[in-house]
């Protein structure tokens, strides 16, 4: 057995392949550009190993409806080059072997769940808070998916009493993408997360949005575990923040484990997406 993973994003492309024990043999990282040219590398990569199935996570917004006649492609993404792009056909063309198709998002939940930091556990939910705010679930052991796939990132949030920032979603402005994702703390600040570490404020008011979004996951979805990552959320100081925050929130409402349970780091770092690719990968061929 040798599984394909692509784990998709906007910026980098990163393409792994492993035996069925999930041990990664060789795995490269390629920069995002038009779909043919990018395609190309990956299937020059590829190409080298007999693989038997393929797992993809990809940046979106996709099309994960097998109902619908654009099933499988990349759908109203702000990269215009990839907008209405058949991705997972043209790798099912070149590739023809099962391939399993999910959101970035979604595959990560999935390498938290069987390998990561909810490992023994039918359901979580990953978010990540970096470039953009983008969330993911495994609910009873099955991808969370439906007519389209959850857009966890665009909720909408009260505003923090200081608020000054507009927020920079092009779709809802102060959404909590648009507030609280990485680009928001330096529209607001002028300056990168990184370089505002010791700005209490900063974090607080980061943990008032996110905490607002996880009680609102945890009611509609109750998961097991909540994982956070993405780069912002190397910020480790946020951690408890969130959590103090959702419990004030929550006001008991609502049993949860122990809160450093339920809202907890990744496991596998930023290996979670293309192991859950893996993971996808192992479960299309089993169908
Ligand atoms: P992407 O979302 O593009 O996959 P990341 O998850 O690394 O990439 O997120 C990038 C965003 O996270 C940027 O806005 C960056 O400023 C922010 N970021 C990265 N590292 C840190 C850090 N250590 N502290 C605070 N913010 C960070
Ligand atoms: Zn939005």
């Amino acid at each position: 057995m040798m599984y394909g993973a692509i784990e998709a994003g906007g910026t980098k492309f990163v393409c792994a392949v492993s035996d069925e024990n999930f041990e990664i043999k060789e795995r490269v990282s390629l920069p995002t550009t038009t779909p043919e040219e990018t395609l190309a590398k990956v299937f020059e990569f590829f190409d080298q190993f007999e693989l038997t199935s393929i797992g993809i996570g990809s940046f979106g917004p996709i099309d994960v409806n097998k109902k619908s006649n654009t099933y499988g492609y990349v759908t109203t993404t702000p990269k215009v080059a990839w907008t209405n792009y058949n991705f997972l056909g043209a790798v099912k063309e070149r590739y023809p072997i099962p391939v399993g198709w999910t959101t970035d998002v979604n595959a990560a939940a999935l390498g938290e769940l069987k390998k990561g930091a909810a490992q023994g556990l039918e359901s979580c939910i990953y978010l990540t808070v970096g470039t953009g705010v983008g969330g993911g679930a495994v609910i009873n052991g099955k991808l969370l998916e439906g007519y389209g796939h959850p857009e966890m990132g665009h909720l909408l949030v009260r505003l923090h009493p200081d608020e000054t920032y507009k927020g920079f979603c092009p779709y809802h402005g102060n959404c909590l993408e648009g507030i609280a994702a990485g680009p928001a703390i330096e529209g607001r600040y002028g300056k990168k997360g990184h370089e505002l570490a010791d700005q209490a404020h900063v974090w607080e008011m980061e943990a008032y949005y996110l905490a607002q979004a996880l009680v609102n996951y945890t009611l509609i979805l109750s998961p097991e575990r909540i994982v956070l990552g993405g780069g912002v959320m190397k910020q480790e100081q946020l951690y408890p923040l969130i959590r103090k925050e959702f419990e004030k929130l929550m006001a008991g409402y609502v049993a949860v484990p122990s809160l450093e349970e339920y809202i907890v780091a990744p496991g596998l770092g930023d290996n979670a997406g293309i192991t859950g690719c893996l993971l996808l990968a192992e479960a299309e061929l089993k169908k």
